[in-house]
């Protein structure tokens, strides 16, 4: 199995949020209730037409190491695009939303493209999502980034967060802003480490 010649797509969010669940109702039509915590990462491959070529494309689920705050490097390296997710019955889980985007901008670079998934709203009223509804504006549009309501349960609006991100991943493929090498700071020091080490330096 190759990630090489795919453009990479990373999922990220507090742990038990639902980023597996979107995941398999997405690629797989499937909702398991009692969804338990991921113990291997797990990569869907989609294939998709863009201006007369294949593209191919690569999403990754973590293996629950974001519930250890253990996720290293590699999980982040080369990413074009990423789906952060939190869980709108608890809404602490929105607010770690930010320092998720921070950590992936410090791994990736600033100019990572993301949309962000509220999931789970099949378990809140119309009352609790218009209450916070205010605060995920601001933030977003100072993030430019699309935001959508999603329940991987029912399916609400899983098709419509993948079609905008896959649609932002290959306009930015098209102005030629992807698919080199993205090196954001944390990987540029985890290589210069690498490359003393092997130099037997410090
Ligand atoms: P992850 O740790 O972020 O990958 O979260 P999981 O996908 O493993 O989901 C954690 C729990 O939330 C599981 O019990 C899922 O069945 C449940 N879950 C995930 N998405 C939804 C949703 O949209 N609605 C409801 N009601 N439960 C969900
Ligand atoms: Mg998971």
């Amino acid at each position: 199995m190759s990630e090489e010649k795919g453009l990479k797509i990373v999922i990220l969010g507090e742990g038990r949020v639902g980023k597996t669940s979107i995941l398999a109702k997405y690629f797989k039509n499937k909702f398991n209730e009692g969804e338990k915590s991921t113990i291997n990462p797990s990569f869907y491959k989609k294939k998709v037409n863009h201006q007369g070529k294949e593209i191919e494309l690569n999403f990754w689920d973590t293996a629950g190491q974001e519930q250890f705050n253990a996720i290293t490097t590699i999980y982040y390296q080369n990413a074009v695009g990423a789906l952060i997710v939190y869980d709108v019955s608890i809404f602490e889980t929105f607010n770690k939303v930010k320092s998720w985007v921070k950590t992936l901008q410090e791994a990736v670079g600033k100019d990572i493209l993301f949309v962000i998934a509220g999931n789970k709203v099949d378990l809140v009223g119309k009352n609790a999502m218009e209450e916070n509804k205010s605060e995920i504006e601001n933030y977003c549009n100072s993030q430019k980034c699309k935001h959508f309501f999603t329940s991987a349960k029912t399916g609400y609006q899983i098709e419509e967060v993948f079609d905008s991100l896959i649609k932002s991943v290959l306009s930015k493929a098209k102005s030629g802003n992807i698919g080199g090498q993205r090196r954001g700071k944390r990987l540029e020091l985890a290589e210069q480490k690498e490359e003393k080490k092997k130099k037997g330096c410090c």
